[in-house]
């Protein structure tokens, strides 16, 4: 089938322009070659028009918050993306600079251009400078979603309950697999001048300008392939008890698909085809498993892409501020610092194992996630303060950071699509998670399971 009209957006309208030597697929959020439906689209235009296609990527060192971990991990991806394009006939171009600008450059000879979709502000800024400056038509294909943003709700949600049932009803329109199409015109000689060498990953990384000081994760290795052979493994043993085990952090019950989700190395798409067919969960896995993918991962989005100020605490609602404002004066037994935070030097020892997980594995359970979030609210000395703090910590060391999901969910911390709960100090009618949500799984074998991650993170 072609691709879904509610997936495709004219950026700049026109028809191709003549005499052009390829068209144009502007890579930036879906960085795969499986399952894209802004590729598919470029292959089906290319074909139509009998050019060739080029694939450009332009890396920037100036993303906010970027460091060495996050390029690592990003550029491994990349290495396999040239590859798959080159068995594809497509001809890969990695440069480096501002997206919009190298996606600028290459386009000079292109009779079209398409690209994916991003929800957070720089990324639709890249896309609104290049519609503004590029002379052929630009079009943008929504990949990294299964039901496109806009078609699910036109509007800024208040919860996971009013979004879910919209996204349900509509969920088996969008729940198709995606046909791959053969490219007639091959690219892969075209002479296009330079491209970055990806043969050396680590030499690449250390060439770039950014924060070195949190490096390269062990625990997790970029690319489509480790994202799909990890998705196997899942399916095939933990998912048979995710429904039951997914609040367990020291049960493994998880699918770890959050940091190739975030750098667009395996599609939302792909995921919920495979967990619909999987043959170990029940109804239930399937079940709790799609409503963290689709309804959970895209009020994220809905959140990001409808709320400008979704990276401040101005973004919070009204009565999440108001008793947050109402307690700001209340006594706090321990307040602790951003530095003490980041090197888990509170009197909590749970708490210094999920931040030690974070800051060496670059991953955090979803549970932890929670209870390592809350205790951020309770020790800072104001909840702006908190608010910053954990945004902070959270995009700097998980390789999913500076996401979507990352943004919504530290606001969720502060009431974002949640309900107001019992008053207590500090949080006021905010959600408060203590000691007991620690009781509802074995803490210490978590604690254990940490001390083994990290041990491994550091061996020779
Ligand atoms: C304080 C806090 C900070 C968080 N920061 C991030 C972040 O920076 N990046 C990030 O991707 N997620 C974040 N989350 C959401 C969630 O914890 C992770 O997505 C999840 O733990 C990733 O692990 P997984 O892929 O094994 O999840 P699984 O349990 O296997 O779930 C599958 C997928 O569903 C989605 N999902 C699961 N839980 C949530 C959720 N609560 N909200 C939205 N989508 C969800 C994710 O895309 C995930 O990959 C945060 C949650 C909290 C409470």
């Amino acid at each position: 089938m072609t691709i879904q009209p509610q997936r495709i957006m004219v950026l700049k309208d026109g028809e191709p322009l003549e005499d052009k030597r390829y068209v144009l697929y502007w890579m930036q959020a879906a960085k795969r070659v499986s399952t894209n439906h802004a590729l598919e689209y470029a292959v089906e235009r290319a074909n139509e028009l009998d050019l060739p296609l080029v694939c450009v990527f332009g890396m920037t060192d100036a993303f906010p918050d970027g460091n060495a971990r996050h390029y690592h991990f990003m550029v491994e991806g990349l290495a396999e993306v040239e590859k798959e394009m080159a068995k594809r006939h497509v001809r890969f171009v990695l440069r480096l600079g501002d997206p919009d600008a190298v996606a600028l450059a290459l386009s000079e000879h292109a009779a079209l251009a398409i690209c994916d979709r991003g929800y957070l502000k720089i990324e639709k800024l890249w896309r609104k400078r290049l519609a503004d400056r590029i002379e052929c038509p630009l079009i943008q294909i929504e990949t990294e979603v299964v039901v496109p943003i806009e078609t699910a709700s036109p509007k800024h949600e208040y919860a996971a309950r009013t979004l879910r049932p919209k996204v349900v009803r509509l969920r088996d329109e969008f729940m198709v697999p995606l046909k791959t199409r053969d490219l007639k015109r091959h690219g892969n000689r075209l002479e296009l001048g330079d491209t970055l060498d990806l043969s050396d990953v680590a030499k690449l990384v250390a060439s770039m300008k950014l924060d070195h000081s949190i490096g390269s994760v062990r625990r997790f290795r970029g690319g489509t392939a480790e994202a799909q052979k990890r998705l196997k493994a899942f399916l095939s043993g933990p998912f048979a008890t995710y429904g039951e085990d997914r609040n367990h952090p020291e049960a493994g019950a998880a699918s770890h698909m959050s940091p190739y989700l975030h750098f667009g190395q395996i599609a939302p798409l792909e995921i919920a085809l495979a967990v619909r067919a999987a043959r170990k969960g029940g109804d239930e896995d399937k079940a709790a498993y799609l409503e963290e993918l689709l309804v959970r991962r895209e009020l994220a989005i809905n959140h990001v892409f409808y709320e400008e100020r979704y990276d401040s605490y101005e973004c919070l609602p009204d009565w999440c501020r108001k008793t947050l404002g109402e307690h700001e004066g209340d006594e706090r037994e321990h307040v602790y610092t951003e530095k003490k935070l980041a090197a888990g030097e509170t009197h909590d020892e749970y708490w210094n194992a999920a931040m030690r997980e974070m800051r060496e594995t670059g991953f955090m359970h979803n549970h932890m996630r929670m209870y390592w979030g809350k205790k951020i609210v309770e020790w800072s000395r104001s909840p702006q303060a908190a608010f910053k703090t954990a945004l902070a910590l959270n995009n700097r060391y998980f390789l999913d950071g500076r996401d979507a999901n990352s943004f919504t969910n530290i606001a969720w911390l502060f009431g974002l699509h949640d309900r107001p709960w019992g008053r207590r100090p500090v949080f006021g009618s905010i959600r408060y998670l203590g000691p007991a949500s620690l009781k509802k799984f074995d803490a210490d074998a978590y604690v254990a399971t940490v001390d083994k991650l990290a041990k491994a993170e550091n061996a020779d």
